[in-house]
């Protein structure tokens, strides 16, 4: 039972819209393992050929944005970055300059409870996953006095980033995915291609809707609302896939800036932002805020549901978040 609610809770999952015009357009749904687990590119274009072009170049673009984001190769542009930490200004590819602005916005936005400098931390996790061990709490401490958003400095005009703090590093994980979504539904659109959506991980970026229906629709399937909707960003966080039992504890792969460790409160979190990038980031904010801190963050549009434990499949919902699934 347990099983279930969490396999179906985890990601939300197209359920597919009837098209009323079908045969004006090509569906092509293309399902690919990229960033540590699967991408799939929706796209409706005028032949098969063309859509399986388009989703060619849009899985391209996926593992190009893989090779600058990932802090689990030592090649990755942002590995770099880690290592120049306390050195002066690197200049950035646009990319990497993108991530980490939206990242501060981000940062801010949810008061530190999402911050991209969190990479010690989240080493100091992976470890921990590895040995079966929770950290001392000196290298906590070490690690935890080297996460700090407002240590970033990045200059937009001129692209550089420093990180200030020799030791200090980024990680993308919890941004990463639904922004890349976000640049292949852009990359679509700008083949002529409106009607596309991306799906990494259970991060969506959504383009128009599909040609003859009134917008993708999209269900978490764990009891609530099956959302319809288009030119927007879905996400989903929690500590489903991704977590280690220490001492009968669970802790998730998203850390709490604040204590140095997994989060263990069982929140599965479900955000509808303006776009992927947005919702991505804020859902792991809420995960680590809890509906009280993290509704009032919410930007104005955005809406998000947080379901605890392992059978209760709703303790609080955000007051527009029918509202926004009906009106979309
Ligand atoms: P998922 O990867 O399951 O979609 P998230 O989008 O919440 O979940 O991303 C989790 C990842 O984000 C972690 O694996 C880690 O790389 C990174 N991360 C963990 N804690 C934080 C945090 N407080 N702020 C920003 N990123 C985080
Ligand atoms: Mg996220």
């Amino acid at each position: 039972m347990t099983r279930i609610f969490i396999n179906l809770a985890l990601c939300f999952v197209m359920v597919g819209c009837a098209s009323l015009d079908e045969a004006a357009t090509f569906r092509g749904s293309y399902v690919r393992g990229a960033m540590g687990t699967v991408a799939r590119i929706v796209v409706h274009a005028p032949t098969e050929a063309a859509a399986a072009q388009a989703a060619t170049e849009g899985f391209a673009l996926i593992d190009e944005f893989e090779r600058v984001l990932t802090d689990y190769r030592p090649d990755s542009e942002v590995a770099e970055l880690g290592r120049q930490a306390g050195r002066g200004p690197t200049k950035v590819s646009e990319v990497l300059g993108s991530v980490l602005e939206l990242s501060i916005r981000e940062a801010r936005r949810s008061h530190g409870a999402f911050d991209p400098t969190i990479s010690p931390l989240v080493k100091l996790w992976r470890e921990a996953r590895r040995s079966g061990q929770l950290p001392s709490q000196d290298s906590r401490d070490v690690a935890r006095s080297l996460v700090n958003y407002q240590d970033i400095q990045f200059d937009p005009v001129r692209r550089t980033a420093e990180l200030r703090r020799t030791g200090m590093a980024l990680d993308f994980g919890g941004i990463g995915k639904g922004f890349t979504a976000d640049r292949v539904v852009a990359l679509m659109r700008s083949r002529g291609f409106n009607s596309a959506m991306c799906e990494i991980g259970g991060d969506f970026a959504l383009g128009d809707a599909p040609p003859g229906t009134v917008g993708w629709r999209i269900g978490a399937g764990d009891g609530g609302p099956s959302l319809t909707l288009s030119n927007c960003g879905v996400a989903t966080s929690g500590d489903v896939e991704q977590h280690v039992d220490i001492g009968g504890v669970r802790y998730s792969h998203i850390v709490d800036p604040k204590t140095g460790l997994g989060l263990t409160s069982r929140a599965r979190v479900a955000v509808v932002a303006e776009d992927g990038t947005t919702a991505d980031a804020l859902a792991t904010a809420l995960s680590v805020l809890g509906p009280k801190d993290g509704f009032a963050i919410l930007p104005a549009g955005a809406a998000a549901r947080i379901a605890f434990g392992l059978v209760s499949p709703q303790v609080s919902t955000t007051p527009n978040y029918q509202k926004l699934s009906a009106s979309r």
